[in-house]
């Protein structure tokens, strides 16, 4: 990248970062050789680097910017905040009106019967949290032997020591001594990755029926929890078959079991409904919520909790956990803003009915791509899995994902590479225009890429 630098601010930066930056998820080798891509400003859908390019982020930020950059509003809901209260804790019986607000705010959004939240600074410590209050609840109700928390292979909760565990990445279980103990997992339902010659049905009624198998294998006296994704995101936008939720439901009712919906991603509109557990009909117990909580203006998490939980958590004394940036005002005040946005644009309504269909529909014309063996998605998530032969599913030896992502970046797009599975999550202010910018990028930069691999 270095060659293509005009910048002498940008060669500073990158200078900085060598010398002393060991950002989050990077191969510090390989970057040190070349230098970051220093990101400086942002606006609607789009954000510039240092060297004045502007490039159309089909990822919002991380899953995150879901209202947009830009939104003033939020702006001045923080610099109020920060005024008249920057910080106070809520430990040892005390509040602020940001927090209760919010939690008031998300329970309106939130499935029936959940009504309460907890919050926490991030995903990674919302599904901390969810670790511990799950055996905590089973505690309370006497049975401190349900401890057991079945995930998936290839979810992602986080990269806490809990939030890595109850994912299910070998790449990440494989530093650092994880899975803690008492985690389990299944297969997940990735059917263009994992069917082999079962037909979509089929493999999701499979993926599915591991969770029974796994139950009955643990024991369901042992079993606290299962937790999920509604849709894998980092894992690569894996949309289940449509008959996985069903079946999951159906074990699920069988067994004295919680069901944890990670709604990190999905949450806050992502699906076309508040909650992806809305858009599948799911009744999860607990709900991990983060970033488009604030569409990650500011960081903040959390987790919604089923009120049967939370009448025995009320029998249960003190419950000792908690963080000091727990339900922080100047995000509670960020994230009601934010809510409030997202409810009077009806932002969520206009991704379900009008700009969802329309990206999905715009985004299933690559599928006669020659690199792409399949094109999926839901609401304003979606993925290409790129391959060498279509009706095998072969891949290219050695993957051609990170060069497709290089292609985008130097091309004014923004979609993220997980292996051989490209992926985009923009933001759901996105109008038809800058779809059809996203979707013309994309095949450009496939292009691209067919001409590398053709030699
Ligand atoms: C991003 C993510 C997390 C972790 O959130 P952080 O804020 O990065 O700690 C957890 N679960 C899911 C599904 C995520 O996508």
């Amino acid at each position: 990248m270095n060659s293509q630098v005009t910048n002498p601010q940008t060669l500073e930066w990158q200078a900085l970062g060598r010398d002393h930056h060991l950002p989050p998820f990077t191969d510090y080798k390989a970057l040190n050789a070349k230098g970051a891509r220093i990101i400086t400003k942002a606006e609607g859908v789009y954000v510039w680097d240092s060297e004045g390019n502007k490039i159309l982020d089909g990822m919002a930020g991380l899953w995150c910017v879901n209202v947009g950059y830009g939104r003033e509003e939020l702006v001045q809901a923080a610099t109020r905040q920060m005024r008249e209260l920057p910080f106070y804790n809520l430990f040892f019986q005390t509040a602020h009106p940001p927090a209760v607000e919010l939690s008031k705010a998300i329970a309106d959004i939130a499935p029936e019967g959940m009504n309460h939240v907890f919050f926490t600074g991030s995903g990674s410590e919302a599904n901390d949290t969810v670790l511990r209050m799950v055996r905590h609840y089973w505690a309370i109700k006497g049975q401190p032997q349900k401890k057991v928390i079945i995930g998936r292979w290839n979810g992602y909760h986080g990269s806490t020591v809990a939030g890595v565990s109850l994912g299910g990445m070998k790449a990440l279980h494989g530093q650092g001594d994880l899975p803690i103990p008492g985690i389990e997992h299944i297969a997940q339902p990735y059917w263009f990755g994992e069917g082999g010659d079962m037909a979509p049905a089929e493999f999701g009624v499979w993926a599915a029926e591991q969770l029974e198998k796994k139950i009955l294998e643990v024991g369901e006296d042992k079993i606290a929890a299962f937790i999920a994704e509604p849709i894998q995101g980092a894992g690569g936008v894996i949309v289940p078959p449509e008959t996985y939720w069903p079946k999951i439901r159906e074990i699920l009712a069988k067994y004295d079991i919680l069901f944890i919906a990670d709604e990190v991603i999905c949450g806050f509109g992502r699906t076309g409904e508040w909650f992806g557990s809305q858009y599948y009909g799911n009744a999860p117990d607990l709900m991990p919520i983060a970033k488009g909580l604030t569409s990650g203006y500011i960081p903040m998490g959390g987790v919604i909790v089923r009120d049967e939980i939370v009448h025995t958590l009320n029998e249960g004394g003190e419950f000792y956990h908690g963080f000091t940036y727990s339900g922080h005002p100047v995000a509670a005040a960020v994230a009601l803003e934010n809510i409030r946005i997202l409810r009077e644009e009806k932002i969520v309504e206009k991704v379900k009915a009008e700009t969802a269909p329309y990206l999905q529909q715009r985004w299933q014309e690559l599928a006669d791509h020659p690199l792409v063996g399949e094109a999926r998605g839901v609401g304003m998530v979606a993925a290409l899995e790129l391959v060498k032969n279509k009706q095998t599913r072969e891949r290219y030896a050695g993957g051609v994902g990170m060069q497709c992502r290089e292609h985008c970046f130097r091309n004014g797009l923004i979609m993220r590479a997980v292996g051989d599975t490209m992926i985009i999550s923009p933001p759901l202010v996105i109008s038809k225009d800058e779809v059809d910018e996203l979707v013309t990028k994309a095949r450009k930069c496939l292009d691209l890429t067919l001409a590398d691999v053709k030699g």
